[in-house]
C-alpha cells in the first residue's frame, strides 16, 4: 500500500489541507474557511474533483497543459527514464541522454539562432537565471556597468525574490521588501484600460517609446536588457497593439541591448506559433521557456540563449557561477522531449492554429456583444475579456477590484468550468488539443456565466 489516498472523503481531505498545506497565492484565513478543491483526476481538457464534479478546464492547469491530461506516451517514457537514470546532474563535466536530446530538439525549434538552453526546474528560475546572465555577458564583454533589466509595470516573471522584481505587480513588491536593485519598470501596452483616447496603434507606440526613454535617462551604459511577454499573461492577457513590438525590436537594436522573450506562456503553440517571438516578430537574445515545454506533466523551464550571446559566454565569461540540483533532470528532459515529438508529429500546434483557434475566435469575439463585456481580445487559443458595467466608456466597476471578476469566476465553476479572473475580466488558456465541440462547450457556458452575472450584478446594484 502506498501512502496515497485518493478515497478519503472530500471533508477529511480538506481538513488535512488547512492542517498543514500552504497554498501559492492564498488568503490561507479565507481559503481554509471556504475550503479547497481537491482535484484527483484528469482526461484530456477534462478535470474531476473528489465530489465527483467534472470541470472543462479553460485554463489548461495554470497554462501548461498544452497537450491536455491522460497522454499514456509521457507517463510511459517517465517510467522507462526513471528505471534508466532517474536522477543525475548536469555539474562537474556530466550530461545525460535526454537533456543533450531535448537541448538539440529546442535548438531545432527555436526561432533565430537561440541554439543553447540553460535549464532550470520552472519559469521563475529560468528568469533569475537571464538576469544573472544578462549582467555576466556583458561583464564578461568588459561592460560591468550593464546591470539594470527594463521590465514593464503588472509583467509577470515569477515567484522568487529576483522574479517577483523582474515583474511588475506592485502588491507582490509590497510583500518582503522587493525589487532587489537594478530593475527599471516601464508602461505596460494595455491599450483598453490605459490607453485612454488614443488609437491603440498610438498608444502601442507610445509605451514602447518607454523603453528609449528609460534608456536615455538611466545611461545606455548602465543597461543590460529589457525582458517582455510577448502577450502578457497573468496580467490579465494583454495583447500588445501591433506598433508596439517593433518599436521595441528597433530600440534594442539601436542601443545594443538584450531582448529577452519570456515566453513561459506563449511558447509551444500558444499564441499559434511554437513561439510568442514568432506571431510578433521578435528576435529575442534570450528566451524563457517553461510550462506547455512539458505541458506541465514534469516540473522543468530553462533559457533559450542566442548563439552570440553563448559565445560570448564560452569564450570570455570563464565559469558561470550558476545552476540548480535539478538543471537537466533527466525524467523532466524526456518527459519534455516526448511531449514535443507529441506536439510536433501529432501537429498539434499547426490544428490549434489553423482550426480550432480561428473556430474560438469567432465566438470568443462574439461575447463582446454581451451587455457586460467591455472588449473581448484573443490570440490563438489565449484569450480575455474585460467586464464592464458601460461599455460604451470602457467605465471600471465602483465596486472594489476584483469584484465582478469574482462573481463570474465562481458562476464559472458552477457551471463546470474553469477561467481565470484577473481584476474585473476573465481570461482563458485552454488546452491546445481542444475539440470544436469543446469550443462550443466553452462558448456557452461563457455565455451563460455572463448572463447569470449580469442578473446577480444587477439585484445587487452594481450596474
Ligand atoms: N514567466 C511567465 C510569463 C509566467 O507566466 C510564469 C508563471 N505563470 C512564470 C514566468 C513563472 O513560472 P513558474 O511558476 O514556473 O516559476
Amino acid at each position: 500500500m502506498n501512502y496515497i489516498h485518493n478515497h478519503l472523503p472530500t471533508d477529511k481531505l480538506q481538513a488535512l489541507d488547512a492542517a498543514h498545506h500552504i497554498h501559492p497565492f492564498s488568503d490561507m484565513g479565507d481559503l481554509n474557511a471556504r475550503g479547497t478543491r481537491v482535484i484527483t483526476r484528469a482526461d484530456g481538457a477534462y478535470i474531476w474533483d473528489s465530489d465527483g464534479n467534472k470541470l472543462l478546464d479553460g485554463m489548461a492547469g495554470l497554462w501548461c497543459v498544452n497537450v491536455g491530461y491522460g497522454r499514456k506516451e509521457l507517463v510511459d517514457v517517465a517510467t522507462n527514464q526513471m528505471m534508466q537514470l532517474p536522477y543525475y546532474n548536469s555539474f562537474f563535466q556530466s550530461t545525460n541522454v535526454p537533456a543533450i536530446e531535448l537541448s538539440a530538439k529546442l535548438a531545432e525549434l527555436a526561432p533565430g539562432d537561440l541554439n543553447h538552453v540553460f535549464y532550470a526546474g520552472s519559469g521563475s528560475e529560468a528568469n533569475d537565471t537571464n538576469i544573472r546572465m544578462a549582467r555576466h555577458y556583458w561583464a564578461s564583454l568588459g561592460k560591468p556597468s550593464k546591470k539594470v533589466i527594463i521590465s514593464r509595470h503588472n509583467a509577470y516573471h515569477g515567484s522568487t525574490v529576483a522574479a517577483a522584481s523582474l515583474g511588475g505587480m506592485a502588491f507582490m513588491h509590497a510583500q518582503g521588501g522587493l525589487p532587489i536593485p537594478d530593475i527599471s519598470h516601464i508602461a505596460q501596452p494595455y491599450w483598453y484600460a490605459e490607453g485612454g483616447d488614443l488609437s491603440p496603434e498610438e498608444f502601442g507606440l507610445k509605451c514602447a517609446q518607454e523603453l528609449e526613454a528609460e534608456i536615455e535617462r538611466l545611461g545606455e551604459d548602465k543597461v543590460a536588457a529589457f525582458i517582455g511577454e510577448p502577450i502578457q499573461g497573468a496580467g490579465g492577457v494583454i495583447i500588445p497593439p501591433e506598433t508596439y513590438w517593433p518599436e521595441i525590436q528597433r530600440i534594442c537594436d539601436k542601443y545594443e541591448i538584450l531582448l529577452i522573450a519570456d515566453e513561459v506562456i506563449c511558447g509551444f503553440g500558444r499564441t499559434g506559433n511554437w513561439f510568442g517571438s514568432q506571431t510578433f516578430n521578435i528576435r529575442p537574445d534570450i528566451m524563457t521557456i517553461a510550462k506547455g515545454l512539458s505541458s506541465g506533466y514534469l516540473p522543468i523551464g530553462g533559457s533559450m540563449v542566442s548563439d552570440h550571446v553563448a559565445e560570448v559566454l564560452a569564450q570570455k565569461g570563464g565559469e558561470f557561477a550558476h545552476g540548480y540540483t535539478y538543471s537537466g533532470h533527466p525524467v523532466a528532459a524526456a518527459v519534455a522531449l516526448e511531449n514535443l515529438r507529441i506536439l510536433d508529429e501529432e501537429k498539434i500546434v499547426e490544428r490549434a492554429s489553423n482550426e480550432i483557434a480561428p473556430y474560438l475566435k469567432d465566438k470568443w469575439l462574439d461575447l463582446a456583444n454581451h451587455p457586460l463585456v467591455g472588449e473581448a481580445r484573443i490570440c490563438g487559443m489565449v484569450a480575455g475579456l474585460e467586464l464592464t458595467p458601460d461599455k460604451t466608456a470602457r467605465a471600471p466597476f465602483k465596486t472594489p477590484l476584483g469584484t465582478a471578476g469574482n462573481i463570474c469566476r465562481d458562476f464559472a465553476i458552477e457551471n463546470g468550468l474553469v477561467m481565470r479572473a484577473v481584476r474585473d475580466g476573465l481570461i482563458i488558456s485552454p488546452p491546445l488539443v481542444l475539440t470544436k465541440p469543446q469550443v462550443d462547450e466553452l462558448a456557452e457556458k461563457v455565455g451563460r456565466v455572463l448572463d447569470q452575472a449580469h442578473a446577480k450584478m444587477r439585484q445587487e446594484g452594481m450596474l
